[in-house]
């Protein structure tokens, strides 16, 4: 089969990679998209687990309000927060949905496998361009290490039906993999912690409340009177929680 004749600079890379022997392919998927004939290879990357000291600990913390928010903790500072929520794509996703609901009451079903496959795809696409981000700003700091949740326990959160629908619905699992292999790529650090209570306590005086989160996007704390956005505060307790709970290899955040 001949190549395409366009490659995308990746796509590229990869295969280079492949010829070099610097990666290997053991498997390949022939694709019919709406006529059209794609090949996916699925490429091998052997990497060593990095293990030098953090300085900066990128928390990430995964939502529904925000897909995805992320601090950087040096030393005791909280140094950078960003927020991804894709919202363009959100939009376009409940359009497609939206389609799908009627054509699948119509019994319309070529529209309903074609817009299946479009509303994976832009998920896919939309935790791509997360992932990419988070790790590039973690690539900004010196020695990084990325701290996500555990899987289990954002699924644990009782966030209402609605909101535990699109929970799902929006593959954290994959983001956190994409995440994870983006950054193993990189040489970047990525950690796990089984974090508790991460959107209750207080990540400036530390005071636990159920009462502290006002609502899905606002926080303030009955301790201390901290008032933060409830994602970031969220995103700063994971920081926090893989600092304190590592005390058998102590960081070097002095540096
Ligand atoms: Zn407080």
């Amino acid at each position: 089969m001949p190549l395409p004749p366009y490659l995308r600079p990746y796509q590229k890379r990869h295969l280079e990679d492949i010829t070099s022997g610097k990666a290997t392919c053991n498997s390949a998927e022939l694709v019919n998209r709406d006529g059209d004939l794609w090949i996916h290879l699925f490429v091998k990357y052997e990497v060593d687990k990095p293990h030098y000291q953090p300085k900066t600990i990128i928390g990430v913390d995964l939502g529904v309000s925000k897909l995805a928010t992320v601090s950087a903790l040096s030393k005791d500072a909280v140094s950078n927060v960003n927020f991804f929520d894709g919202s363009g794509l959100r939009f376009k996703r409940k359009c497609y949905k939206r389609s799908l609901s009627e054509w699948q009451s119509n019994g319309n079903d070529a529209m309903v496998r074609r817009s299946k496959g479009k509303i994976s795809n832009l998920s896919t696409y939309l935790n791509h361009c997360i992932s990419k981000e988070i790790v590039s700003l973690a690539e900004q700091f010196p020695n990084p290490v990325i701290v996500m949740e555990k899987l289990t326990h954002i699924r644990k959160r009782n966030l209402g039906k609605r909101m535990n629908y699109e929970l799902n619905s929006w593959s954290f699992a994959q983001l956190q993999g994409f995440i994870e292999y983006k950054a193993m790529e990189k040489g970047i650090r990525i950690e796990y912690v089984g974090a508790k209570h991460t959107s209750h306590r207080c990540s400036n005086c530390g005071h636990l409340n159920k009462s502290n989160r006002k609502d899905q996007a606002h926080f303030k704390c009955l301790g201390c009177g901290y008032e933060v956005n409830a994602d970031f505060n969220a995103s700063v307790n994971i920081a926090k929680v893989f600092r304190e709970g590592a005390p058998s290899q102590p960081i070097g955040l002095g540096g």
